[in-house]
């Protein structure tokens, strides 16, 4: 009975729509209306889709392109609709959404990128009801240097979204925390003990003896992507799509974005023909080199360095199951195992440095004589082999604080809207926090269809500040070490040794709890940075009046004084603007 209804439904509205000249009438139709002029040029034809949400079946009609090969079968209009009516009674409306996604190319969202974020959120709005297309230009396993360190606070998101599996059987290694090399001498500074209610109990102040402690997880990127994919590809509410975005599709009258208009190669023939996909809310997670960014902000990544990377085979790490960050004796230096038998080292090298300028040999020479010699003795060979062997590899170190946007149809997130100097392996941990709060605040219950601009607007406003409770944290924190550890002004110098004394001293809890993403509260970043600022100021006036002979060294105390000043200042410079841009701004 209730399939004759809708039948009957279905019926009457597509009469309704033939008699009324095919007037929409569902907002995304009527946007579609706008947008009509502009794509009857494109479109090769006209046909009546069936629009189904959760409690209409609705229908419109839409000037479309008919996708390449599949449809065109469907091209008379009167065929597609028959088509379309009877898989609804046959399926029900999972199966006609899917049609809809497959065949029209029409959903409530449209993901543009199959990465980290992309898929993140695909697969959480789909979890919630929503009809997902995800395109990706390249389905083939990534093969990057990139998001290898998953943070403890990265993996509570991961669980949160329903994904956690994706760290399993990938040959995953688990990370326990930083082992922190200061010119050589080590100091470990493990991932917090927490309380009971998921809290860092020793935030401010120590380092807890006993209890459970977060566990992070380096991996293969290439691997944990594909397990990632393969969840999107299996979810009833997703459609993936291997094809390459070229731009957005708005409306004729308005900037409205309608959705995309891609590019897919034909795998035999390697032709690419135009297609285009359409949604309520089209979401834009193209990454580091974000094609889209511009149509939302002006902002631009500023890089000092670049990472070079290397894939080292059995090396003998000082601490296994621990990432190590090696700082002093050269720019800072990551490694961490991302497989049973493979470490990665990322070495970063900062922009016209003379020892990596071309007359000195380039960044391989900056590598074998300066670099590698920096690393713990027993890691050297394995280094200097992959040097030798293996294909020097390299990304961007890039900074872009977040902005604040006004969607209309379409909001950029991911990396292409924020990032930060990957010195702590932070990306992936923001991009699923953020995929968690995006689902919280885009839930059907609070915006039951994404045509709804306002409440879309509402959403995605709320996003833009409550993300910084863990973003500023993480963000400040990768700039602002990055700006210590690879520091070369006595200030900073300073700054610097005081952090590594502070480690020293047992203060690790509230540190690594904020590098692994797992405090969330940014007053605890500003504490902990002005007392390794002033335990920095102290050190400093101490072995400058202790450097005299005997006690006359207390006669340097003015200069002492004049110089924790200029420590003081130099910590505000780097902390202050960043706490501003990532924090309030
Ligand atoms: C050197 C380096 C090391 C890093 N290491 C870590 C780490 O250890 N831990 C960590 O958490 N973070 C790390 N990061 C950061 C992390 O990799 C990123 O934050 C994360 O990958 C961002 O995810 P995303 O989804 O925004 O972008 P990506 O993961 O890059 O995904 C973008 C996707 O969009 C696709 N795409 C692009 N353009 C188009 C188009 N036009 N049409 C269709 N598809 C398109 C791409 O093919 C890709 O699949 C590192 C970054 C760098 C630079």
């Amino acid at each position: 009975m209730a399939g004759i209804c809708r039948l009957t439904a279905i019926a009457t509205s597509i009469r309704t729509c033939k008699a009324f000249g095919g007037a929409p009438a569902c907002p995304l139709a009527k946007r579609a209306n706008n947008e009509k002029g502009n794509a009857k040029k494109r479109a090769v034809s006209s046909l009546i889709y069936i629009h189904l949400d959760d409690t209409s079946l609705t229908t419109h009609t839409r000037p479309h392109r008919l996708p390449p090969s599949r449809d065109t079968t469907h091209a008379n209009t009167h065929t597609h609709t028959l088509i379309t009516t009877s898989a609804i009674m046959a399926t029900g409306a999972v199966d006609a959404r899917r049609l809809q996604r497959e065949t029209h190319h029409e959903a409530d969202v449209v993901v543009v990128g199959a990465g980290v974020f992309g898929c993140a959120a695909a697969y959480s709005l789909a979890e919630q009801g929503r009809s997902v297309l995800l395109l990706e230009r390249w389905m083939r396993e990534p093969d990057r240097i990139v998001g290898e360190l998953l943070q403890p606070g990265g993996i509570q998101a991961l669980k949160k979204l329903g994904l956690g599996h994706c760290v399993e059987n990938i040959d995953s290694i688990t990370c326990r925390g930083y082992n922190v090399l200061y010119q050589g001498r080590p100091v470990l500074i493990p991932y917090p003990t927490m309380d009971e209610y998921g809290g860092v109990p020793h935030q401010w102040s120590g380092a807890g003896k006993e209890g459970k402690r977060e566990i992070g997880k380096g991996f293969h990127h290439g691997r944990f992507i594909t397990r990632l994919r393969e969840a999107c590809l299996a979810h009833p509410n997703i459609t993936v799509r291997e094809t390459e975005v070229v731009r957005t599709v708005r409306g004729e009258h308005s900037d409205h974005v309608l959705g995309v208009e891609t590019r897919t190669t034909d795998p035999e023939t390697k032709v690419k023909t135009p297609d285009y996909f359409f949604g309520q809310l089209t979401i834009i997670a193209d990454g580091y080199d974000s094609k889209f960014r511009k149509e939302v902000t002006d902002e631009k990544p500023v890089a000092r360095s670049r990472f070079y990377a290397l894939e080292l085979t059995d090396a003998d790490l000082p601490a296994p199951g621990y990432g190590h960050v090696i700082i002093g004796d050269a720019y800072p230096i990551l490694l961490y195992q991302i497989g049973t038998h493979e470490t990665r080292a990322l070495f970063d090298v900062p922009y016209d440095i003379p020892e990596a300028a071309p007359a000195a040999g380039g960044v391989r020479n900056y590598l074998e004589n300066h670099a590698i010699p920096a690393l713990p003795k027993s890691v050297q060979p394995t280094a200097r082999e992959a040097l030798e062997n293996s294909k020097l590899r390299t990304m961007p170190n890039s900074w872009l604080p977040s902005t604040q946007q006004v969607p209309r149809g379409m909001v950029v997130l991911g990396d292409a809207i924020n990032m930060r100097h990957p010195l702590t392996g932070a990306g992936m941990t923001v991009a699923f926090n953020d995929a968690v709060l995006l689902a919280e605040l885009l839930h059907p219950d609070r915006v039951p269809t994404l045509a709804d601009d306002a409440a879309v607007q509402a959403a995605l406003r709320a996003l833009y500040w409550r993300r910084k409770n863990y973003t500023a944290i993480l963000n400040v924190l990768a700039q602002a070490l990055y700006a210590l550890f690879a520091a070369h002004d006595p200030q900073l110098h300073a700054l610097r040794m005081g952090c590594f004394e502070y480690f020293r001293r047992g203060i690790t809890d509230g540190p690594c709890g904020m590098l692994g993403g797992i405090i969330h509260r940014p007053v605890v970043l500003a504490y902990h940075f002005f007392s390794v600022a002033f335990l920095g100021i102290w050190m400093h006036f101490l072995e400058i009046i202790t450097s005299g002979p005997g006690p006359l060294g207390v006669l340097k105390a003015p200069l002492a004084v004049i110089d924790a000043v200029l420590i003081l200042a130099k910590a505000c410079v780097v902390f202050l603007p960043l706490i501003w841009r990532e924090g309030f701004r």
